[in-house]
């Protein structure tokens, strides 16, 4: 048997095909403004984007990427360490530490990268990694890292400081990283920042925050640990370019000499390329935007707000969700699968999810800045007419 037979006895894909329900890499031709998007030539309403403040036709942030690439090119061309080091980098690197209130930051190629890049080279032998057991693959993958270098990986349970607080007890070590997603976005639940700092701090462990989702729309822009009052007690935190940032890169923010550390060690920093002009000037530009508007309630979170409630009014089962995205659950994956396909089939784009993503199977819908009234009121419209079809069936599945 060749390496290349598992590919060859795959099925999974072609079994949803089949029926007409398969819903994953669906092509979408732009532009998506004002939450709509163009899906296989049709107008379709966008409930699954990430985009939360709806940066990414906003026109000063485009105005960016291209002035960007007008003054630097299209491309780093080279690792940040040796000739890919651009002003750009380390002007968005200043502006990021100073708004998140740490000493410094650094930027990856992507949200992924940098947990890899942070974990794996923080934790080796000698040390050990715990992660909240839902949390993020790019956290559980670089602590996978950290484990072939020799550390020790456990998991502790969701959302839950006191499991965290026994095993940090019982652990052989006190070289100790714990590390967990902000907002947990499969799950709609947020990490109890204070009492996670809490156990930290008095088993001297390091805590580490992955603020993927909570940057831009929590905390006034700042995310899960300004919203907990936790400023200044969080030694490390990381965030994604590519949700409110409205671009694509990441970053880690931490003290001056961890960073440094990073800077020379750190093996997906050092061994892939700088973040292009275009990337790292829109994130900049989304950035300014952010703190510019961070007194102002994003309207995501409203337009959540007010869909949560109104689809739980129609008899849909939501879950309880913080934040900009809205969970729909369904009993298994045919009724959930269906549920997208109809809601496709009137215009309106949600994500379907189901383990290992989550537990069980649901339909994930995100809010964004530019999901006004009319947008919502649209979409409330669809999923109503649509409660005959959809609910019998997940009645009798339940
Ligand atoms: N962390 C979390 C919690 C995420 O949800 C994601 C993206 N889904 C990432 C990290 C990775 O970010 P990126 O898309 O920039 O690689």
């Amino acid at each position: 048997m060749d390496l290349l037979e598992k590919c060859r006895a795959y099925t999974r894909a072609d079994e949803a095909r089949d029926v007409g329900l398969y819903p994953y890499y669906p092509v979408f031709q732009g532009p998506a403004e004002g939450g709509r998007a163009v899906l296989d030539g049709a107008e379709v309403c966008m409930l699954g984007s990430n985009d939360y403040r709806a940066l990414s036709a906003n026109r000063q942030v485009i105005g960016a990427a291209q002035d960007a690439i007008a003054l630097y090119g299209t491309s780093a061309a080279g690792s940040r360490l040796l000739n890919g080091n651009l002003d750009l980098h380390e002007e968005l690197e200043a502006d990021l530490a100073d708004f998140f209130g740490y000493e410094a930051a650094l930027i990856f190629s992507t949200g992924y990268m940098t947990n890899l890049g942070v974990v794996s080279a923080l934790a080796g032998h000698g040390d050990q990694v715990l992660l909240d057991e839902k949390a993020h693959a790019s956290l559980v993958d670089g602590a996978q890292l950290a484990q072939a270098s020799g550390a020790v990986v456990r998991r502790f349970g969701h959302r839950d400081p006191r499991d965290l607080a026994r095993q940090l007890a019982a652990a052989s070590t006190e070289s100790i990283l714990v590390a967990t997603d902000g907002v947990f976005s499969m799950q709609g639940d947020l990490a109890p920042v204070a009492e996670l700092v809490a156990v930290c701090e008095e088993y001297g462990a390091t805590l580490l925050i992955d603020d993927a989702h909570g940057v831009g729309v929590l905390g006034r822009g700042r995310g899960v640990i300004e919203q907990a009052g936790m400023q200044g007690r969080v030694p490390l935190m990381t965030l994604t370019f590519s949700k409110s940032l409205a671009s694509q890169g990441g970053a880690v923010l931490a003290d001056a000499k961890t960073i440094d550390f990073l800077r020379h060690t750190s093996r997906p920093q050092i061994f892939s390329s700088g973040l292009s002009p275009a990337d790292t000037s829109a994130a900049h530009a989304a950035l300014r935007e952010i703190r510019r508007r961070a007194e102002a309630e994003p309207d995501a979170l409203a337009a959540a707000d007010y869909l949560r409630r109104a689809l739980d009014a129609l008899g849909f089962d939501v879950a309880r969700s913080v934040g900009p995205v809205i969970l729909v659950r369904f009993p298994d994956q045919t009724s959930m699968l269906s549920a997208q396909r109809i809601l496709l089939g009137y215009g309106m784009y949600t994500n379907a999810v189901f383990p290992p993503a989550c537990e069980g199977y649901q339909l994930r819908i995100a809010c964004t800045d530019a999901h006004t009234p009319d947008v919502l009121e649209a979409a409330l419209g669809v999923f109503a007419s649509l409660r005959e079809e959809l609910l019998p069936r997940y009645r009798e599945a339940a």
